[in-house]
């Protein structure tokens, strides 16, 4: 195993999703291989949507613990430079920062094992229903857990906001409208090696507007489209990573504590 290079990841998965994508009658793929251990294909087109929750009401944000490491607070980007290296576009207002306008983020600092606290908020819309709110938060920059506009959802079960992007759809839906701003809560389990053996791989848990939509689940590997998972890298620590997938999602109030 090698490691694998973020920005070379990252050019293959911006190549993200064809206009191919869409069926007659629901979203996905008929043709993707089969995920390890899985009755479903990657992005499974017959894969159950999950149920819809009402989350509660009221603002998900908790302020930072006097311990975490706060990664944005509303005023700058300090804890950020751009993944193609550019210099930060100015996305600042309103105490958020909108994704398109600063340019995909990845954190100065790596992580491994962690807490992460964030909130974001999907475009009024309406946009293109397979890009809608599209981003997403990559732990070690490698796994993507999917941001995407899912109160109207229209993409196969494995690409909804909270799952592990094609591997793991949320347990359940617990989406606010689009313009609403939303909370993850995510509980990151980093993987362990022996020299260049895995000894085990990376876990997370994942509390979305309060409801929990994945369990300790363990991640099959790097992030991919239409495609298996890759290989882990032999690697356990990475920066947190913002994805900007040309939707002006916007992210407020996001801080980290890491878990020794
Ligand atoms: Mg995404």
């Amino acid at each position: 195993m090698q490691k694998l290079s973020l920005t070379m990841l990252l050019a293959t998965f911006a190549l993200s999703f064809s206009p191919a994508i869409m069926a007659q009658d629901a979203p996905g793929y008929t043709d993707g291989p089969f995920l390890p251990n899985s009755k479903w294909r990657v992005h499974d087109q017959t894969r159950p949507q999950p149920k819809k929750v009402t989350p509660g009401t009221g603002d998900l944000g908790v302020t930072a613990p006097d311990d975490a490491i706060v990664l944005f607070d509303g005023g700058n980007l300090d804890a950020w430079q751009r993944t193609d290296g550019q210099p930060i576009g100015d996305g600042i207002a309103d105490g958020a920062f909108d994704i398109v306008k600063t340019g995909q983020l990845r954190t100065k600092e790596e992580f491994g094992s962690c807490q992460l606290h964030l909130e974001w908020v999907t475009p009024l819309g309406p946009e293109d229903r397979m890009n809608w709110g599209n981003s997403g938060v990559f732990p070690m920059g490698l796994f993507e857990i999917q941001v995407i506009e899912s109160c109207d959802s229209f993409i196969y079960a494995d690409g909804n906001a909270g799952a592990i992007y094609g591997q793991f759809p949320p347990l359940v839906n617990p989406a606010r409208k689009p313009g609403e701003w939303q909370s993850f809560d995510i509980f990151f389990t980093a993987p362990t090696f022996d020299g260049d053996k895995m000894v085990s791989p990376a876990y997370v848990t994942i509390i979305y507007n309060g409801v929990i939509v994945q369990n300790h689940q363990e991640i099959l590997g790097t992030v991919s489209h239409r495609a298996l998972p890759g290989p882990y890298p032999v690697q356990t620590r990475g920066p947190v990573m913002l994805q900007d997938h040309h939707s002006g999602v916007k992210f407020r109030n996001i801080w980290i504590r890491p878990i020794e």
